[in-house]
């Protein structure tokens, strides 16, 4: 079962290219294809993975794709599927097995479910692909069919994983254990951080850092109006002069004292426009570390009083005394089947309820519409581009796209020192790093410090911007695919099967 993804992208590459702080990015991408493209010609690109839609890997597609069609190379997306519920059971099993969590003991029974449907998929893909093409397989739901065709054709396969974890624990060992077999016939494997390449794939593996779209709606600049006009069609803002609003069907909404979701912009909004702002915007997952940045925030309200009555502290302690925290994370309504994220948020909601009525006026708990996607990702871009700081505690974190997209507004990290987010903020340079994740206090230390210090901010934020633009864009991303490929062409009569 499989089906193909059409891409139709807007924008073409001198879009990009007219956008000032873009142009030599695209312009020494133009000139490196003209050397990495014509070994691909006549070959087809298979970029294959399980889902047209949600998730990291379906979001950066599309652009992706229309790139590399751009610069003459001939890409297709192609989703496989299986009727047979178990199969998708196991790869979540193994999703989460790769991230050190779960029951490790993997029977001959999941192998004989993940045969048979890499099979069927395998068979379905054989009579498109032609001898020649190369196949990329994302993460492990596609990798068993990958495996069979490299030895059925005269295809060479790249698996690309997007999960990994910077330990070895019986979890990962049992989840690498079970996919060995296929990803060992593989001619090249692709991560994204070092730490996460299982030993017996040392030495043919790369590494590619997802990478954000600039002209995305999640990324693009927003002027002035379009940004207040963002925000008070979401109700994020009290519309405190008539603005050019959009009809959202859906806004957001913020927890009350009583417990209910409200409106944001009830009883007066949370001041994003006006006062300094501490963000934080995650799924609702445990592992992000909401609850001790909350506490963090806490303890940041109680320094206001150890701040010296001088002239020079004024400003400082109106900052502390008005500075608000934005934890913002999908409409709990669209994650109505995950039960962890309705946990993690009730226990959030609890310590709210537990908080001063003047705490609970600074801290703002923001449940954002999902349903339309545009939207969604116009009020993420929105609230990372009005907040003094932008925090990421996650405990675990693959990569953690939230930080890339607030790095390349400019916006003044503090994150974690979670495997992704060290491959993306070099402490002090581009960011912030905290130790330790669950310690307010450090967290705390952290908030004041960098809310003092506004030059330090902009700095680190024009740091942030450059280490995107440099590293962490679509353009990157594209280059590194290109020369990967280009290397499996060049390799292509000394690669035996494993
Ligand atoms: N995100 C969003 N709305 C939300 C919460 C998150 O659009 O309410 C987006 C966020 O901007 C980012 C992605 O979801 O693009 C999360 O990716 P990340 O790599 O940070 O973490 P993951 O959720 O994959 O663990």
């Amino acid at each position: 079962m499989i089906e193909t993804v059409a891409v139709n992208e807007r924008l073409t590459l001198d879009d990009y290219e007219a956008v000032v702080h873009l142009t030599e990015a695209v312009r020494s991408l133009r000139t490196e294809a003209l050397s990495l493209v014509p070994p691909l010609n006549g070959r087809t690109i298979w970029m294959v993975n399980s889902t047209a839609r949600g998730g990291g890997v379906a979001e950066m597609m599309p652009r992706m794709i229309t790139i590399l069609r751009e610069l003459g190379v001939r890409v297709e997306w192609v989703v496989i599927g299986s009727d047979n519920p178990d199969f998708f059971t196991l790869t979540k099993r193994l999703h989460n097995l790769i991230h050190g969590s779960g029951d490790p003991d993997l029977t001959a029974d999941d192998r004989a479910v993940y045969d048979a449907v890499s099979r069927e998929n395998a068979d379905a893909l054989r009579s498109r692909v032609r001898p020649g093409d190369l196949l990329v397989m994302h993460d492990p739901q596609p990798l068993g069919s990958g495996h069979l065709l490299r030895r059925e054709l005269d295809v060479r396969t790249v698996f690309r994983c997007h999960i990994g974890l910077d330990e070895s624990s019986p979890q990962t060992r049992a989840a690498w254990g079970f996919l060995k077999p296929y990803a060992s016939s593989y001619d090249h494997a692709v991560f994204t951080a070092p730490e996460y390449i299982p030993d017996f794939l040392a030495g043919r593996t790369g590494i590619i850092r997802p990478a954000i779209d600039p002209l995305g709606h999640k990324n693009r600049d927003l002027l002035v109006p379009r940004l207040t006009g963002t925000l008070c069609s979401a109700r994020l803002v009290v519309e405190q002069h008539p603005v050019v609003r959009t009809k959202y069907a859906e806004v957001a909404t913020r927890l009350a004292p009583d417990g209910r979701f409200l409106p944001a912009d009830d009883g007066g909004g949370i001041g994003l426009l006006f006062r300094p702002v501490v963000t934080q915007i995650s799924r609702w997952d445990r592992l992000k570390g909401f609850k001790p940045l909350l506490d963090a925030f806490v303890r940041l309200k109680q320094r206001v009083d150890g701040v010296p009555a001088t002239e020079a502290a004024d400003r400082h302690r109106r900052r502390l005394r008005l500075v608000r925290l934005v934890l913002a994370g999908p409409d709990p309504a669209a994650v109505a089947d995950d039960p962890e994220a309705r946990e993690v948020l009730e226990e959030l909601v609890t310590t709210y309820q537990a908080l001063s009525p003047a705490l609970q006026a600074d801290v703002a708990l923001v449940s954002l519409p999902m349903s339309v996607r545009k939207n969604n990702e116009l009020i993420v871009n929105a609230l990372q581009r009005c907040s003094s700081v932008v925090v990421q505690n996650s405990l675990r974190e693959g990569f953690g796209l939230t930080v890339t997209e607030a790095m390349w507004k400019r916006a003044a990290l503090l994150g974690s020192r979670a495997c992704g987010i060290r491959q993306q903020i070099r402490d002090g340079v581009d960011g912030r790093l905290i130790h330790d994740p669950e310690d307010p206090e450090e967290i705390a230390a952290h908030l004041d410090a960098l809310l003092e210090n506004p030059g330090k901010r902009i700095e680190l934020g024009q740091n942030a911007q450059r280490r995107v633009r440099d590293e962490f864009l679509v353009f990157t991303q594209v280059r590194n695919w290109l020369t990967t490929l280009a290397e499996c062409v060049e390799r292509w009569g000394e690669s035996p099967i494993r």
